[in-house]
């Protein structure tokens, strides 16, 4: 049985109800965040609170809860939920109002409800047993506030499903200058000649954590070259190695782009360092 936390409360996930006159169902009005956890031990914590919490004050919800409170909530659910390889979920909705009006109101408290769910175990760096991914591309066609991790996600939803459909793990998103920005749920990165590079951090992508971290592993060990900066479409189909990163994949190899082996089809060599850097760092943050 899933135990969840609703406002106050830990409670089986069948208890947990909200208005449907809740913000976040009319309008999706509201912040979220997804935390890996592999047998208790959390990944990038402080960055996925602080991200949320910037999120909140962008869109002007006000809810006063530190670090500590949140500390609190995520690890008694990685406890009640019975540890193992966890995604714990917060999310943050504007809260309940009487009337469906567009302007923020007043003096309505935010709802905040998490859950945890089984999340894969984590990548290993070994060519032989990490999962591949197989992606498609379309025009990046959401909104111009991808900074924000808006529990709005009809747009990211339906950039998935275009991969989906054509039995694709993700959807790489260009803009209309037929620059990467990132994928439906992950951020995106490509490999040249040994020479790391992703697009920086703008409107157009989401400032993901574990792109945070693993830019932070790369540039202490400093033996992989990294660049912030724009990836044309002509870089991504001749590219040597793609991959995406996401809290629940973590570095994941991309063997296959619009149909067509990335470099020589199969996980490559700076794909196996970082992913070790990767491993062996992602607890200090
Ligand atoms: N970009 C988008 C659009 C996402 O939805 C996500 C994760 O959900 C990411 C990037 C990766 O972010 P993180 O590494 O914080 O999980």
């Amino acid at each position: 049985m899933s135990i969840v936390f609703l406002n106050d409360a830990f409670m089986p996930m069948e208890e947990a109800k909200i208005s449907p006159m809740d913000r976040g169902f009319l309008f999706g009005d509201g912040i979220y965040e997804v935390i890996p956890s592999y047998d208790t031990k959390l990944v990038g914590f402080g960055p996925h609170i602080d991200r949320m919490q910037e999120g909140m004050d962008l869109i002007g919800i006000k809810l006063d809860w530190d670090h500590a409170k949140w500390a609190q909530v995520v690890n008694t659910l990685i406890e009640k939920n019975g540890g193992g390889n966890l995604g714990i979920y917060l999310h943050v909705s504007r809260g309940t109002d009487s009337k469906r009006f567009h302007a923020y109101p007043d003096n309505v408290a935010p709802t905040v409800y998490a859950f945890a769910f089984e999340i894969p175990p984590a990548n290993v760096a070994d060519k032989a047993i990490a999962k591949t991914y197989k992606v498609n591309s379309t025009e990046d066609l959401r909104w111009k506030r991808c900074h924000i991790k808006s529990t709005a996600l009809l747009g990211n939803v339906m950039h998935f499903q275009h991969g989906f459909a054509e039995g694709c793990n993700e959807t790489l998103l260009f803009n209309a200058n037929n620059e990467l920005t990132e994928a439906s749920a992950c951020n995106a990165y490509i490999v040249k000649d040994g020479v790391i590079a992703t697009p920086p951090l703008d409107n157009q992508i989401l400032p993901g954590i574990t792109r945070l971290i693993l830019l932070d592993i790369l540039a202490k060990d400093g033996s992989l070259k990294v660049e912030e900066r724009v990836v044309t479409m002509d870089e991504v189909e001749n590219a040597d190695e793609i991959w995406v990163t996401s809290s629940s994949k973590e570095v994941a190899p991309v063997v296959e782009f619009n149909g067509k082996p990335v470099g020589d089809g199969k996980i490559g060599d700076v794909w196996l360092k970082a992913q070790a850097l990767y491993s062996a760092g992602k607890y200090n943050y």
